[in-house]
């Protein structure tokens, strides 16, 4: 989507530090970092939210994102110490930006609820 940020950072118009990458979604820092690890793990498609991936497609795509949003968590040496994976959906969320994104947070003690 042409006026999507990070449909922008998948095409490359704007840049952002890529930890991982494959066909299918990208894994980059988050500009604000709320932790001393805070990575986002998107499709390369555009999907607006969880709620939009639908269907069998749509669980495909989240069982993928969450599998590769747990490598990342892996690469970036957070499996001992243990970290949180969480998507804002609309907005008493507070989703910010309208394409499907986990957040992956660690590298200090999280606090439970989130706020
Ligand atoms: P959310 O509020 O759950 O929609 O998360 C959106 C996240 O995108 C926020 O944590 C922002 O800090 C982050 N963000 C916004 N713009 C950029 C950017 N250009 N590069 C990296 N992260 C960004």
């Amino acid at each position: 989507m042409a006026d999507c940020l990070f449909c922008r950072i998948v095409a490359g118009e704007i840049p952002a530090t890529i930890v991982k990458r494959s066909d299918e979604a990208i894994a980059f820092r988050d500009i604000d970092a709320r932790a001393p690890a805070h990575v986002l793990v998107i499709p390369t498609e555009h999907v607006a939210a969880v709620r939009d991936a639908r269907g069998a497609e749509g669980e495909r795509l989240l069982g993928m994102l969450l599998r590769f949003a747990a490598e990342v968590a892996t690469e970036l040496g957070l499996d001992s110490a243990g970290y949180r994976i969480v998507t804002n959906t609309g907005k008493d969320a507070g989703q910010s930006v309208d394409h499907l994104h986990f957040h992956v947070l660690g590298g200090r003690k999280l606090t439970w609820p989130p706020g």
